[in-house]
C-alpha cells in the first residue's frame, strides 16, 4: 500500500475548540465547511459533539450531508440558500441560515416553507463581499421579523483583515457594525479565528472559529497553544546518488552543488502537496529536518538525504504537522494553510482520538 497518509488527531481538534471557546467567551460554532478544511466534516463533527455549541458549513449540500450522518446539533449555513425551494429543506432539517443579500430576503418573504428558520443577518462592515449595507440593517431586520417565518435573529459580520494585528480596519469594522446594529436586539457574532485570537474588542455572543480548530494559527507569531490536527505523511520509496551538476526532475530546477543522496517520496501535487513549493522547503525525515529539492511532480517529490545517512527506503517523511508547521509550507508556496488543507486528497485518512 502506498504510504501517503493524512493522520488526523481528534484530541488536538477538541483541544483547539476548547481553547477558542475559552479565549472568546460565550458560545462558538465550529466551522467545518469544505469537508472541515479537508479533515473530514463528519468525523470532525462527531469528535466535537460533546463540546461544540454548534457547527457552521458554507452550503446547503454540506449541511444536508451532516444531517444525513446523524448530526443533530445547531448547524449554520454561511452562504445561505441559492433558491427558494431550499428554504423548506432548511426548515425541515432545522438548519440556521445566513441571510446576506436582498434576493435571499425576498425568498423568505415570498415563500411558504412551513415552520420558522433561525437567521443570522449578515451586515457588510467593510469587507465588501457579502452582507447588507450598514444603513440597511434595521430595515432588513424589520422585514425579516414581519414575515413571521424566522426564529431568533443573530446579527453578524465578517472581517477582511483580522489576521493583521497592525491595521485599523478591524477596529473600524467593529465600530461600524456596532453603530449599525445599536438599536437592534439579539445575539451578535463577529469573530473568525483571527478575531478570536487577536481582537478581544470583537468578542460577543458567538464566535465562528475555523482554521484555528485545525491548529493553523492565522495570526503571525502568536504563541497561541494550538495543536496541529493533520500530519501529512509519506515515506521514502527509493534513493539515488547524483554527482555535482546533475539536475533533478521536471525542468531540472534543482542542480546538485555536491554529491547528493536523493530520496524519492510518495507524495505529489495530486495529493495536495503544493507544486509551487520551492527548493529548500522543509520536510522531516524520521523527525529530522531536511529539504525539498527539485520540482514537485503529480505523484512524487524528491528530498535531500545527503546529511541523513541512516535514512533510506521506508523512512517516514512528514510534509507538515507536528514537526513542520503548515504555515511555513504555505508561506514558501505563496499561499495560506487554508488552501493547502482543503486540497488534501487521494491519501489515506487515519483518525486518532
Ligand atoms: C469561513 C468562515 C469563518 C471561519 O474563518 P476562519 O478564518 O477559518 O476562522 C467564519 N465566518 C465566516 C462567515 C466564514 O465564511
Amino acid at each position: 500500500m502506498r504510504p501517503a497518509v493524512a493522520r488526523i488527531d481528534l484530541d488536538a481538534l477538541r483541544h483547539n475548540y476548547a481553547l477558542a471557546r475559552h479565549r472568546h467567551g460565550g458560545r462558538a460554532l465550529a466551522v467545518i465547511k469544505a469537508n472541515a478544511y479537508g479533515h473530514g466534516a463528519i468525523r470532525c463533527a462527531n469528535a466535537l459533539l460533546d463540546e461544540a455549541d454548534g457547527f457552521a458549513v458554507a452550503i446547503m449540500e454540506e449541511a444536508i450531508a451532516l444531517r444525513e450522518a446523524g448530526i443533530t446539533r445547531p448547524l449554520l449555513v454561511l452562504e445561505g440558500v441559492f433558491e427558494a425551494a431550499e428554504l423548506a429543506v432548511a426548515s425541515q432539517l432545522e438548519l440556521w441560515l445566513v441571510v446576506h443579500h436582498e434576493e435571499q430576503l425576498r425568498m423568505i418573504e415570498t415563500t411558504d416553507f412551513g415552520g420558522t428558520i433561525p437567521v443570522w443577518l449578515k451586515i457588510n462592515s467593510g469587507m465588501n463581499r457579502a452582507g447588507f449595507e450598514p444603513d440597511q440593517a434595521s430595515r432588513v431586520w424589520e422585514r425579516l421579523q414581519r414575515t413571521g417565518k424566522v426564529g431568533e435573529i443573530v446579527l453578524m459580520t465578517h472581517f477582511a483583515r483580522a489576521d493583521e494585528p497592525q491595521v485599523i480596519t478591524t477596529d473600524e469594522q467593529v465600530r461600524l457594525f456596532d453603530q449599525a446594529t445599536a438599536r437592534l436586539p439579539g445575539p451578535r457574532s463577529l469573530s473568525n479565528s483571527a478575531g478570536v485570537l487577536g481582537w478581544p474588542v470583537a468578542h460577543r455572543d458567538w464566535a465562528r472559529p475555523g482554521i484555528l480548530l485545525y491548529g493553523a494559527d492565522p495570526m503571525p507569531g502568536d504563541p497561541s497553544g494550538l495543536q496541529p490536527v493533520m500530519t501529512l505523511e509519506s515515506a521514502v520509496m527509493a534513493v539515488r546518488e547524483i554527482p555535482v551538476g546533475a539536475a533533478i526532475g521536471y525542468g531540472g530546477r534543482f542542480r546538485a552543488e555536491r554529491p547528493t543522496r536523493v530520496g524519492l517520496v510518495a507524495m505529489g501535487y495530486a495529493d495536495g502537496y503544493p507544486r509551487s513549493a520551492p527548493d529548500g522547503t522543509p520536510v522531516a525525515v524520521d523527525g529530522i529536518r531536511t529539504r525539498l529539492i527539485g520540482r514537485v511532480s503529480m505523484d512524487m517529490l524528491t528530498i535531500d538525504l545527503t546529511d541523513l545517512p541512516d535514512a533510506g527506503p521506508g523512512s517516514r517523511v512528514e510534509l507538515w504537522g507536528r514537526n513542520i508547521p503548515i504555515n511555513r509550507i504555505a508561506e514558501g508556496a505563496g499561499t495560506i494553510a487554508y488552501e493547502l488543507l482543503c486540497n488534501v486528497k487521494r491519501v489515506r485518512f487515519d483518525y486518532r482520538g
